[in-house]
Parts: C-alpha cells; structure tokens; sequence
C-alpha cells in the first residue's frame, strides 16, 4: 500500500515538473524525464514478485518448450554435465558440446545449497541432460554428497536413472521424499549393449528394480524409447517382468534428433531403412498412427498388470491414467 503510493507520488510529480520546465528547456525536462523514469521502474520492479536472486544450478525443467509434453511445472538438476552412457538416441549431443563426455558440474554443492533456499513447492527431477549415476559416480559420488542435502531441504525428489548404482543409496533414498524412475528399454543384453552402449545391462536393472521396490521406495519403469524392430515385440514381456516391482509405466517411441539419427542409421542400417520417420522442427517422429498402436499396445498391457500408464511427449494426454513423470507415487 506504502509502496503504490510512492509510485502514485512519483508519476504526480514526474508529469508537474515536465509541463513546467517543457518551456524552460527542452533538455532540462528530457534530462528530468530519464531519471523519473528509471526510478519509477525501479520503484515498480520492488512492489513485484521478481527475483533478484535467480537460481544457479537448478533450472526450471524444460522438455525442449516441446508442445506434446504434459508434465507437471517442476525443477530439473543435473549433477554431472554430459552422460557416457552414450545411448544412440539421446537427444543430448544435440545441446550439449561433447555430450557423452561426462563431467561433474563445478561447485556442485556449495551452489546447490543456496538454491534450495530459493526453491519453491516445486518436484526436483534428478536428471533430464545425463543420468545421475554414470560410471563416473563411483569415484566422484555426487550423489552421496547431494542425497543429504536434498533430504533436510524437504524438497520432493523424481530420480530418473539407467543405472543400478542407484542402490547403492538406497540407505537415505528410503527416508526422502521421492520416487525413482527405472529406464529399461530391453531384457535383450545384446541389444541393449547395441542401443545403450556404456549402460549397465537390463539384468542389472531389473535386479535394481526389485531392490529399490523390496525397500518400500516408489517405482515407475520408464520403456522408452520404442524402437521398431529393436523392442516393440518384448513389450509384453518386459512389462510382465517389471510388474511386481513397480506401479508405473511411462512409454515414449523413438524420437531422434538429427545427430542421434544419424548414429541410428549407422549402427542398425536396416532397422533405420524400414522406418518411416517424419521431421517435425529438429526432431524424427515416426508416423502418429503408428506411435498411437504402439502406446496402446503399452497401455493395454499396463492395465492387464494392474498399473498405471503415460505416455513422454506423444500428444495422448487422452491415454494417461496418472502423472507421465510418475510424481504422483510422491
Ligand atoms: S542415459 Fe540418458 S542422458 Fe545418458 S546417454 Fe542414455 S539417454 Fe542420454
């Protein structure tokens, strides 16, 4: 109330001297003008809600400003830069210089304290631009480090991984607020070394799976991505073999960006050939109806099993029958 009076005040004042000094001196009154207005902005700019803090290592999530994506308003962090899991598809050399070259981000914890002073009730998603646990967690063990401080801050936590590593936390994981988020693509160990080169195997994964949901912490699988010709036949099978450990499943069909496309078509030439992939800004979708046949086919089986499903930025909010980033396990 104090402060829109200052203003009221300021833009009284500002227009009096104007009409008196316009016929004094033009330069007078344009030198007047300037200062008048910086302060009234200035003034402005206190009364708002703006941040003069911004956050420096949390990012408000962004899926690409993708219009098919549905998931709820959330932060995103990223310990390490870059992932050397080195998935074919990954959209992230797209953005990211040496994308598979995984480095751990500078100041890690010291920047991250201060940020989640500024958090507000938000989901933090762990991560969406590298896997929290790539080899390089053994010896750096960012996530040992982060896991404490994520839990005294009450922030709710969805941990996206690839990675067995993962139960290696498991200890403080179960005392968070948060739930995990398992990607497996295949049970095929060789297609997986295929497709997920440096990525522990799907055995390792299922085993991570069951240890995580044995520990009472909150699962979802995500099958994603669904490549035809790869692991479109197994999807039955893999959600039969994660069904007792999880209770949801978020499904995604393959959609490279011109880089992972073209590592797609030098290492499964005839799987590539036979698809018909359309180009939709800087991304590869395959044709709608067959990405709808196939979250169908995901979702009919998720039913069949009793759990939940969504699809990752298909344009079928229609299918969802819960959150499609699994926060609702939270
Ligand atoms: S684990 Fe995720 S971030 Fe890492 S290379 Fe694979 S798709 Fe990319």
């Amino acid at each position: 109330m104090g402060e829109s009076f200052t203003s009221a005040f300021l833009v009284l004042f500002f227009s009096l001297s104007l009409f008196y000094f316009q016929h004094y001196s033009h330069y007078f009154s344009t030198g007047l003008l300037v200062l008048f207005t910086i302060g009234l902005f200035r003034n402005l700019l206190n009364e708002s809600d703006i941040s003069i803090s911004p956050l420096m290592l949390i990012q408000s999530f962004d899926p690409w400003s993708g219009r098919f994506c549905t998931c709820p308003p959330k932060y995103s962090l990223n310990p390490y830069t870059g992932c050397s899991h080195g998935c074919l598809y990954c959209y992230i050399t797209s953005y990211i210089p040496q994308g598979f070259h995984c480095r751990p981000k500078k100041n890690l914890i010291l920047r991250l304290s201060q940020d989640l002073t500024k958090c507000h009730d938000r989901y933090l998603s762990i991560s969406n631009s590298s896997d929290p646990y790539p080899p390089e967690e053994k010896k750096y063990k960012l996530m040992t480090k982060i896991l404490p401080l994520l839990k005294d801050s009450g922030i709710k936590v969805l941990l996206v991984t690839k990675s067995n590593l993962i139960t290696r936390d498991i200890p403080i994981l179960r005392t968070m607020s948060l739930a995990v988020s398992l990607s497996i693509t295949t049970l095929d160990t060789d297609w997986a070394q295929r497709i997920e080169p440096h990525a522990p195997p799907p055995s390792k994964r299922l085993h991570a799976l069951k240890l995580l949901s044995s520990s009472h912490i909150p699962c979802s699988v995500r099958l994603d991505p669904i490549i035809p010709g790869v692991n479109d036949e197994e999807i039955t099978d893999i959600i039969t073999a994660i069904s007792p450990y999880c209770k949801h499943v978020v499904s995604s069909t393959v959609k490279p960006r011109r880089d992972a496309m073209k590592r797609l078509s030098v290492a499964l030439p005839d799987i590539v050939t036979n698809l018909s992939f359309q180009l939709q800004g800087n991304t590869y979708y395959l044709p709608k109806k067959q990405r709808y046949s196939l979250m169908k086919k995901v979702k009919k089986t998720c039913e069949a099993e009793h759990l939940t499903f969504a699809t990752c930025r298909e344009g079928f909010p229609e299918m969802h029958t819960a959150t499609c980033d699994g926060s609702h396990l939270i």
